[in-house]
């Protein structure tokens, strides 16, 4: 989102954010209530085959939620599209008998995204899931979406090249759900997310037209609707092929290690190291709950610390040899007492591995936790990293750090455990003063993971009603009918007819027979 009101609200009043809270410690309770007709399933299976098409209930409990499992919505039918012709005869029936579709890659997003639509149907791209064409000469790859992030470098890695955007799930996640999310990364902070490195799209239309946006030649004359669709969230329609930039590997790669006494100061190295003028291709920390969670989980040989930074390199080798040098000086002077550097590709794939399994290795020391994700700017890091500790003490939580610390990009991991009553309440609640901190530090609701059912309500602290209804515009243009993944991203049920202003539900909607999308 780059509209940002300069007349900042005061976000979300507590009973708005009460009832959020409530629904989504109940959301485990599934909604589910079969909406679709029989010949509707029956146009289903003949635009994509009767091995496409997906209606039985157990089958359907796979796509009830992404990554973020405490929604869950039963969709009526799962499609599998083989080709954007297939996508195209899905959508056109959603777009004349209004029903909602939400396309889903892997199901790895962390924000709801994926979360089906009531009575709705999901268009799973699992199946689209081809590398279509190399072209080194122009250094471009042309994917479908369901291709999985790592196997794009995997395919060009043997010519001396590699897809940048690397989200610590790219063995799982896939090229479009990347696009929806404008995914990043760990070395995002050097080359850019995922925007920077789409140059066209096909797009399905809400309607069920087929338009392509951008174009593989650079700076494309007219608005730039790729990088409008690019972080649009599935809101806008289903992309079905994409054109991506890849990058020439760098002569040499190094990667530090640095312990330190607090996750503070290993915050303010990593102010040093940009204010010094450097540019790593990434700066990640960790603090000691999550080290002791990646160690469990991985045995990544990590110095057991209580703010660990990790700090990766990459160019000519006499230029990485010298900033190497000025990054472990910094290191010192911020009191770091351990500084290792990755000795072989093997240990350099072992840090990364402990960094990457650093969500899911949290599973190991809580039953339960919520991965939150927000921005602040890098300056503020030490200051919000007290705050933090602060809000988690007086809540009584326990909250674990790992992030994208040279993006200023926060995942502060809220621990709790939910068969203790009202800890998941509390749990919410802290991380949404965590993201409200954010905001007042001049920062962002998200910085990766998207704004999609999970953080609705919280797009409220950043924007106000008119940005809000700025932002409404762009996507009726697209999707004037509201069916492409409705109900997600914006802050409560809007129709594109809506004029913004207190909502009032319609007495049919109040009396349960029937409901926004
Ligand atoms: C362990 C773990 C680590 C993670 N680390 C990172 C990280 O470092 N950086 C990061 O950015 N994210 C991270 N994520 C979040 C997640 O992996 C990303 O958001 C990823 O981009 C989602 O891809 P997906 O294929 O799983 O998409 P899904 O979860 O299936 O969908 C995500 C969104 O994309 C939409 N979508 C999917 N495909 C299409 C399409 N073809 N056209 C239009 N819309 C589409 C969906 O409707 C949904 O709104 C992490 C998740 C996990 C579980």
């Amino acid at each position: 989102m780059s509209v940002r009101s300069t007349t900042r609200p005061d976000g979300p009043d507590e009973g708005r954010r009460a009832r959020f809270a409530s629904q989504y410690a109940l959301s485990s309770r599934k909604l589910f209530r079969r909406v679709l007709r029989r010949g509707q399933i029956d146009e289903l299976r003949s635009a994509v085959g009767a091995d496409g098409l997906i209606t039985g209930n157990s089958q359907l409990q796979t796509y009830e939620c992404d990554g973020l499992t405490n929604f869950r919505v039963m969709p009526d039918a799962v499609v599998l599209p083989r080709t954007a012709g297939e996508v195209q005869a899905v959508v056109r029936l959603c777009a004349r008998d209004r029903i909602p579709f939400v396309s889903r890659g892997a199901g790895t997003g962390l924000s709801g995204g994926a979360l089906p639509a009531a009575g709705g149907i999901v268009i799973s791209l699992a199946r689209m899931n081809r590398i279509l064409k190399v072209d080194l000469a122009n250094r471009q790859v042309v994917v479908e979406p369901g291709v999985i992030n790592a196997h794009v470098t995997q395919r060009v890695a043997a010519q001396g090249y590699f897809y940048a955007p690397d989200p610590s799930s790219q063995s799982v996640c896939t090229i479009g759900g990347n696009v929806a999310e404008n995914a990043g990364g760990a070395h995002c902070l050097k080359y850019g997310f995922t925007t920077t490195h789409v140059l066209a799209l096909d797009v399905v239309l809400p309607s069920g037209e087929l338009v392509q946006l951008g174009a593989p030649a650079l700076d494309a004359p007219g608005y730039d609707l790729a990088g409008v669709f690019v972080g649009s969230e599935g809101t806008l329609g289903v992309a079905t092929k994409i054109t991506l930039r890849i990058v020439k590997r760098p002569e040499v790669v190094q990667t530090l290690l640095a312990a330190f006494d607090s996750i503070q100061a290993a915050g303010q190295t990593v102010s040093d190291i940009i204010a010094a003028r450097m540019l790593p291709s990434a700066m990640e920390i960790m603090d000691a709950l999550s080290i002791q969670a990646a160690e469990a989980a991985v045995h990544a040989h990590y110095p057991i610390c209580k703010g660990l930074l990790l700090v990766e390199l990459d160019g000519p080798g006499s230029e990485v040899e010298e900033l190497m040098r000025a990054v472990k000086e910094l290191c010192r002077n911020n009191g770091a007492w351990e500084i290792r550097i990755a000795q072989s590709e093997r240990e350099r794939a072992l840090v990364w591995k402990g960094r990457k399994a650093a969500f899911a290795a949290v599973g190991r020391i809580s039953p339960n936790y919520i991965v939150q994700d927000g921005v602040i700017p890098r300056t503020a890091l030490p200051r919000l990293l007290d705050e933090i500790e602060r809000l988690a003490t007086a809540a009584g939580l326990r909250v674990a750090n790992v992030f994208h610390a040279g993006d200023g990009n926060l995942h502060p991991l809220v621990l709790y455990d939910r068969a203790v009553a009202g800890q998941e309440e509390k749990a919410l609640e802290l991380s949404y003063r965590i993201l409200r901190l954010c905001v007042d530090h001049g920062g962002s609701i998200t910085g990766e993971h998207g704004v999609g059912k999970e953080k609705q309500e919280a797009l409220g602290y950043m924007f106000a009603e008119p940005d809000l209804a700025t932002m409404q515009l762009v996507r009726c243009a697209f999707d004037p009918e509201n069916i492409a993944n409705p109900d997600k991203v914006f802050p409560r049920p809007r129709l594109c007819a809506e004029k913004p202003g207190p909502y009032t539900p319609h007495p049919l909607e109040t009396a349960g027979i029937a409901e926004i999308f």
